[in-house]
């Protein structure tokens, strides 16, 4: 590999610091903008997992869709710094700001999908160690620090709890409180809310939506609802490439009159997905449903219109019916 095919920089004001408000609220003074130009990544068994993918994600939650296989992880590790690409930049740079280079390393946080513990260690004692590691090395600063993180994760009460004794949600808010260790410029948050009950998913909603102020947050899901609901802005990962990087609302806008519905019988469904741009089908108090995309009316042929949904819009870019 040429040394220079693959670089990585992480461009920040030496003079900002974090302007943190506790009261329930973080305060942030500056934006972040992540920039990622060409980026390539083949595996040794050949498949190319990053087909020159370049992306501009600025300050605020950034949300990443794709089907399994679509380069996902991939491009999340390379970002964590877990594996080189091939090819291509990655760039860490506050807007409007005066750059200088500082350590890549301590600018991210990551949360992946399955992170070890000490089941016998407590919250506390755990984030004590990893706080030590990432250069806390000040008994003060890091106790004062790992309060701040156990208090935006809603951990106080369960500090010295051992985590073996943590609930799904109580352990992905600790993994959220690692990850925040330093208060990181770029997030990296893999499935953060998979398996959770919709209470601990507003709860890590919560957490994101009060970092995004001052942190680049890129979201890695298969909840689409999460993107709808956290997400100013999202993108669409498909083999290896990018297809689009769009707003939940002008995405659902682009479907206005698009977006058919019908109930029909199980039996039914092949002929219709042989005829039609189906998008998904779905069951509504036991009756089958398909929803339809179509540039033209279906009304003649007993279709409704139904509200579009960014789902649709997903499917739409998933099986080419929008480029
Ligand atoms: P996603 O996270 O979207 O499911 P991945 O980035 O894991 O996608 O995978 C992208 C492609 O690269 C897939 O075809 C996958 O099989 C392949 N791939 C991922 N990791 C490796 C690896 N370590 N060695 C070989 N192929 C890999």
């Amino acid at each position: 590999m040429n040394e220079n095919a693959y670089r990585k920089t992480w461009i920040i004001n030496n003079k900002n610091r974090l302007n943190l408000v506790l009261k329930d609220k973080l305060l942030f003074k500056w934006s972040i903008m992540l920039s990622i130009t060409n980026l390539n990544k083949t595996y040794p068994n050949g498949v190319k997992a990053l087909k020159n993918l370049s992306l501009e994600i600025p300050k605020g939650i950034f949300g990443l869709l794709g089907p399994n296989g679509a380069g996902k992880s991939t491009l999340m590790r390379s970002l964590a710094d877990l594996q080189n690409a091939d090819s291509g930049t990655i760039t860490l740079k506050p807007e409007n700001l005066i750059p200088t280079e500082m350590d890549f390393k301590k600018q991210l946080g990551y949360l992946p999908q399955d992170f070890g513990l000490y089941p016998s260690s407590t919250a506390k004692e755990f984030l004590h160690y990893l706080a030590s590691l990432k250069g806390y090395t000040k008994k003060e600063n890091r106790e004062l620090h790992i309060n701040e993180l156990l208090l935006i994760t809603n951990l106080l009460d369960h500090q010295n709890k051992k985590l073996e004794e943590f609930s799904g949600g109580m352990k992905q808010r600790f993994g959220l409180a690692q990850a925040l260790i330093g208060w990181p410029n770029l997030l990296i948050l893999d499935e953060p809310t998979t398996g959770l009950d919709p209470e601990e998913r507003n709860r890590i909603h919560t957490i994101l939506h009060q970092i995004s102020s001052k942190t680049c947050v890129i979201l890695s899901t298969h909840i689409i609802n999460d993107v709808q609901n956290l997400c100013p802005l999202f993108g669409i990962i498909n083999n290896g490439k990018l297809l689009t990087v769009i707003s939940p609302e002008d995405a659902i806008k682009q479907l206005d009159n698009k977006i058919w519905i019908k109930n029909i019988q199980n039996k039914e469904k092949e002929g219709y997905i042989k005829k039609y741009q189906v998008l998904s089908n779905t069951l509504h108090f036991g009756s089958l449903y398909i929803r339809v995309y179509s540039d033209t009316p279906l009304n003649s042929e007993d279709f409704k219109s139904s509200q579009p949904q960014l789902e649709d819009f997903y499917f739409s870019y998933i099986k080419k019916y929008l480029f």
